[in-house]
């Protein structure tokens, strides 16, 4: 990469939001992406604002150098490895939340806000951002809304592309244009922000996003269900769906994983058992408590199912106890389940 283009970015922001040692370098050369060998950017830019992300599009765009957006880097798709070198842009820095509107239940935010933090934010108010990616404690919003991150609630809130009502997007070529908005129908024209949702940075930079918030359920009851036949398990599920309870979380883990989640955590895991069904319910105290009681949850799930006492302290606090931070898993039995109110 030519020292005219790096001299470009500096007088594009700040000098030392223009990252070029090769220590520095090294950082941005990964992300989560299992197996993946990496590749050292020529340079990596620190962005402030929207402005900034533009100029320094417009000055890749004139010298015909690649970029590669990045939130937090915990992608796992490889989508932030910057493969054919050329500039990392960060937009990690971005991080404000610029508005919550409680009246509207939606939040305006900048791409770096991590999403637990929002979550923190609109539990203040009685509110969550449901997408929930095992990574939610580091990833970033832009980096989400990138990948149309899932997790564990998806079963019953869906996923990232069902939140995001609204962008800001630098295109390839520095232009900015707004998608969307706060409006919920918004149905006129072609659905811009649902291209850009998923399309793993490969059509534009977000710059702000507003999303929908759903008021935040007041109880949670846990639940796993220990199955000597996996056949059982699947049956469970189907059985669980049928009997109209949608469960916040029903995640079926399979033999080997348990085996390795136990081999990773000690956490006392049933490692002899073919399935274990991890299923969690929320809503009012009273429709949490009676969905982990419907005799399917509990029939289907044999002797060894375990219900578990979950409260909702916030919208999001909680996290499964199987959920992707191995180290936070747990598997102690309690004999019952009884969900508390949120003050
Ligand atoms: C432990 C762990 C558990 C996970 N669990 C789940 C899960 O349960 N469900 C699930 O769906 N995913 C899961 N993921 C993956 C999840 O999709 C990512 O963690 C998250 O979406 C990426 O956010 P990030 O800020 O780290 O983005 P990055 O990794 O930095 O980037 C991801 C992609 O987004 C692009 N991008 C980043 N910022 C922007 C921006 N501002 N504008 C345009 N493009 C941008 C990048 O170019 C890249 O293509 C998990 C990952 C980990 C490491």
């Amino acid at each position: 990469m030519s020292n005219d283009l790096i001299r470009a970015l500096e007088g594009a922001l700040q000098k030392d939001r223009v990252l070029t040692k090769a220590s520095e370098l090294l950082c941005y050369a990964y992300d989560a992406t299992a197996g993946e060998a990496g590749r050292v950017p020529d340079v990596v830019v620190l962005p402030a604002s929207t402005d900034e992300v533009a100029r320094v599009v417009r000055i890749a765009r004139d010298a015909g150098a690649p970029v590669y957006p990045r939130g937090a880097g915990t992608g796992l798709s490889g989508g932030a490895i910057p493969a054919r070198g050329g500039i990392v842009l960060s937009t990690a820095g971005m991080d404000a939340v610029l508005e919550l509107d409680v009246e509207n239940q939606c939040a305006i935010v900048q791409p770096g806000v991590v999403i637990q933090r929002l979550n923190d934010v609109a539990a203040g108010h009685g509110l969550m951002y449901p997408p929930d990616p095992g990574s939610v404690a580091v990833a970033t919003m832009g980096g989400s809304i990138a990948e149309c991150a899932g997790g564990l609630r998806g079963l019953k809130y869906g996923v990232t592309k069902h939140y995001v009502t609204g962008l800001e997007v630098v295109l390839a070529d520095g232009q900015v244009v707004r998608l969307g908005g706060k409006t919920t129908k918004n149905v006129t024209g072609y659905d811009l922000v649902g291209l850009f949702v998923g399309s793993e940075g490969t059509l534009g930079v977000i710059t702000e996003a507003t999303v929908r918030l759903v008021p935040a359920p007041e109880a949670r009851a846990t639940m796993t269900a220990v199955f000597a036949r996996s056949g059982d398990a699947s049956r469970t599920v189907a059985a669980i769906m049928a009997g109209r309870v949608i469960p916040a979380t029903l995640e079926f883990i399979d033999a080997t994983t348990l085996r390795l989640v136990e081999e990773y955590t000690h956490a006392g895991l049933p490692t002899d058992a073919a399935a274990l069904l991890l299923i969690e319910v929320d809503g009012p105290p009273r429709a949490a408590a009676r969905s982990s009681k419907t005799p399917r949850c509990r029939a289907a799930a044999s002797p060894r199912c375990s219900p578990r006492s979950r409260t909702s302290p916030g919208a999001t606090g909680s996290r499964s106890p199987l959920s992707a931070t191995p180290a936070t898993a747990t598997c102690t039995r309690q004999s019952s389940s009884t969900p508390t109110t949120r003050s």
